[in-house]
């Protein structure tokens, strides 16, 4: 239990980025004291999960904002996908997926993350009972039996806190996944993902257009005043050269690369780099620990899922917890948020999307980075099928709208309301 000096929390969460702070919001209805330990601010340039990058929000995410009542905000800051045109450099073959024929408003919206990240701040100062504890970042992680013991470092130095449940949510390299034992699977694409936005000639008319080039895709996603956001993929070899050219030589050789479907481009912005891998948490959960996001697996950006898989970890999570604290008839002292079976339960349930999801990007990005003869041939008619075969192109948008298998409460845009 805890000593005098530390502070017991019902969950503690690692890492307030995109995922941790969706989940804290996530959790308010709960009514559980939570506690989000984040060691840079959402305000700050520096902020490695709101920065410039854009994300496309697929269905599920929506609906899930729709029942924590932030998505009149998200909406407003965010560009709706009618259509993805996918392609081939080089090839006939293209792939066009469209909202009307999926009978959807909108296939997802793109939103500037760092303009997420001030829908999302705005509301945590709103939430009861959960604290922010920020600058901080955790050092030390040790589950035990009733309690998991946290520490905590920020400007004053080091201190405990406990908790019944440690959520991990601090991304790719998570050091709290380390903390609690739980080994990682990864493998080097060997690419890096340039990012920025720029003009192009012609309109985006809220087409999301998706490339594969000899060196990797290229996304260009429509977002606010007439501007694209662009993911370049490229060798990592060839990443450094890439990043010193100037605006025009850069404008020039994306536009070669892209093609000419959006004319030219101009006024591109500041670029930045993402190296890419894949990695696989060998476990969801260790003791009194579970992972969620980026922390649990870390995905190539080629599909555009990373934060919308996240999403209904999230979703998943809260779904769990819910209805545990529902059984226990809200009585404090009748459940235990850090229950095995509890645990075992979100694992489980999480375990087909992701094996689906990491084997649909990895295969993605091995089958259009193929140079083999048979690959381009078969990728080739894999385009064309893939666009005159309406079931397979069905399939393929539910999972990037992310509606695929059984959903959570949240992913259903069902609110978890108290009886
Ligand atoms: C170029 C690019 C484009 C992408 N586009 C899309 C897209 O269109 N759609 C999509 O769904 N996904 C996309 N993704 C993936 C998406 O960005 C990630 O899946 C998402 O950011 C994961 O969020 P996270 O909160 O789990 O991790 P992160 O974003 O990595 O955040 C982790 C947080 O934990 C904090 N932290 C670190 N160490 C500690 C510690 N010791 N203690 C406490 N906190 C700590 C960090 O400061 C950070 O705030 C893209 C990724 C890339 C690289």
């Amino acid at each position: 239990m805890a000593s005098v000096n530390e502070i017991d929390y019902d969950i503690v969460i690692a890492g307030g980025g995109m995922i941790g702070t969706s989940l804290a919001l996530a959790l308010a209805p709960l009514k559980l004291n939570v506690a989000v330990v984040e060691p840079v601010e959402a305000s700050e340039s520096v902020q490695p999960s709101f920065d410039e990058r854009s994300t496309a929000l697929s269905r599920s995410t929506q609906r899930m904002f729709e029942a924590m009542d932030l998505w009149r905000e998200v909406v407003e800051a965010s560009t709706p996908i009618e259509k993805i045109h996918v392609s081939d450099q080089g090839r006939f073959g293209f792939a066009h997926i469209d909202a009307k024929q999926q009978k959807v408003e909108a296939l997802g919206y793109v939103v500037i993350n760092r303009v997420l990240g001030q829908v999302l701040r705005s509301h945590i100062d709103k939430t009861e009972r959960l604290d922010w504890l920020s600058p901080a970042r955790i050092v030390a992680a040790n589950s035990e039996a009733e309690r998991c013991a946290v520490v905590i470092e920020d400007a004053s130095g080091r201190r405990q806190l406990t908790c019944e449940l440690l959520i991990a949510a601090d991304g790719s390299n998570s050091q709290v996944r380390e903390m609690l034992g739980i080994g990682v699977v990864r493998s080097d694409y060997n690419q890096v993902a340039v990012i920025g936005n720029l003009l192009p000639e012609k309109p985006m008319r809220n087409i999301a257009y998706e490339r594969f080039t000899e060196s990797g895709p290229i996304a260009m996603l429509p977002i606010a005043d007439k501007r694209a956001a662009f993911i370049w993929t490229v060798q990592a070899n060839d990443a450094e050269e890439v990043l010193q050219w100037g605006d025009a030589e850069f404008t020039r050789e994306l536009r070669q690369a892209f093609g000419g479907r959006l004319g030219q481009f101009s006024r591109v912005g500041e670029r930045a780099a993402y190296p890419l891998a894949l990695s696989k948490a060998i476990s969801l959960t260790a003791g009194r620990g579970v992972l969620v996001g980026n922390a649990a697996h870390g995905l190539h950006p080629v599909a555009a899922q990373g934060f919308n898989l996240g999403m209904r970890d999230v979703a998943a999570l809260c779904d769990c917890l819910f209805d545990t604290v529902r059984g226990g008839d809200y009585h404090r002292s009748a459940f235990d948020l850090g229950d095995a079976s509890l645990l075992t339960r979100y694992a489980d349930w999480r375990q087909d999307d992701h094996r689906n999801l990491v084997g649909f990007t990895d295969n993605l990005v091995k089958l259009f980075g193929s140079q083999k003869k048979s690959v381009k041939l078969l990728r080739n008619i894999g385009m064309l099928g893939f666009d005159m075969l309406p079931g397979v192109r069905g399939l393929f948008a539910r999972h990037t709208m992310g509606l695929a298998g059984k959903l959570p409460r949240l992913s259903r845009g069902v609110p978890l309301t108290p009886n």
